[in-house]
């Protein structure tokens, strides 16, 4: 059985006293399931993990320490009781011009330092236009993930994020995320083994929200969300949590 993950991107949005009452909010109802709450740093050493409801870094550099002014390692992270980070969301690839060589380095000091991943991939609009997206978003994997061992693929999930989905109310129809779902599971069959593709969880993310959610999560190859507008009001994330734990 695949891991159903519901992660929550907060991104640069809440002030402090308005995350730890959300989060308080999320724990009241996430319990025995695996929810994910990407905070902003500032935030994590006050928003404490337990087995079910855990705090995740939406970023981080990839050398453990150094001359690196305004940058976070991941040992800081360990630090503060974090084991969840976020790799390759396309805010960071094209407002920070994160390239697939930088993440391949972020994805090996990741898996070195025993956190867990969430690699995001995902394709523009014009790729898709011209029919693109499937080879576009295998050579991201390709490009920075495929060349870790089999044996450290249970630190990685997966989040499909087309990018003219996200933030923009648009979203992949359940067909268009079920076909991607799939091709990148066959990827990972052929690059990887089958034991890794059938087991790893791979979430959808793009303006999921209290509406579309039910409908995303029926699809075979889905197998949760990131959630970034609506993780930022209880009530949506509430639904979209219940949706994809067949819970009413
Ligand atoms: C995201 O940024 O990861 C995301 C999915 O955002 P949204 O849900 O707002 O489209």
């Amino acid at each position: 059985m695949r891991k159903k993950i519901l992660a929550a991107n907060w991104k640069m949005n809440l002030l402090r006293n308005e995350a730890i009452e959300l989060a308080n909010q999320f724990s009241q109802y996430a319990q025995n399931h695996h929810v994910q709450i990407y905070a902003p740093f500032l935030y994590l050493s006050e928003l404490v993990s337990d087995e079910d409801l855990a705090f995740g870094a939406q970023n981080f550099y990839f050398e453990n320490s150094g001359a690196y002014t305004g940058e976070i390692s991941l040992p800081q992270l360990a630090s503060c009781g974090v084991k969840h980070v976020l790799i390759g969301h396309s805010e960071r690839r094209q407002l920070f011009n994160e390239t697939d060589e930088l993440l391949k380095k972020k994805v090996d000091a990741a898996i070195a330092n025993g956190f867990n991943i969430i690699f995001c991939c995902g394709e523009p609009r014009e790729i898709r236009e011209q029919n693109e997206h499937v080879q576009f978003v295998v050579s991201q994997l390709k490009n920075s993930l495929f060349h870790i061992p089999s044996s450290r693929w249970k630190q990685v999930a997966l989040a499909y994020e087309p990018i003219w989905a996200i933030g923009t109310g648009l979203t992949a129809t359940s067909e268009q995320a079920e076909d991607m779902h799939a091709s990148i599971r066959q990827s990972i069959k052929v690059e990887i083994g089958e034991e890794v593709a059938e087991s790893i969880s791979i979430l959808y993310g793009g303006s999921c929200n209290e509406n579309n959610a039910k409908e995303l999560f029926s699809c075979d190859n889905v197998d949760g969300g990131l959630i970034g507008g609506a993780s930022l009001k209880n009530e949506a994330f509430k639904v979209i949590f219940q949706a994809l734990y067949d819970l009413h």
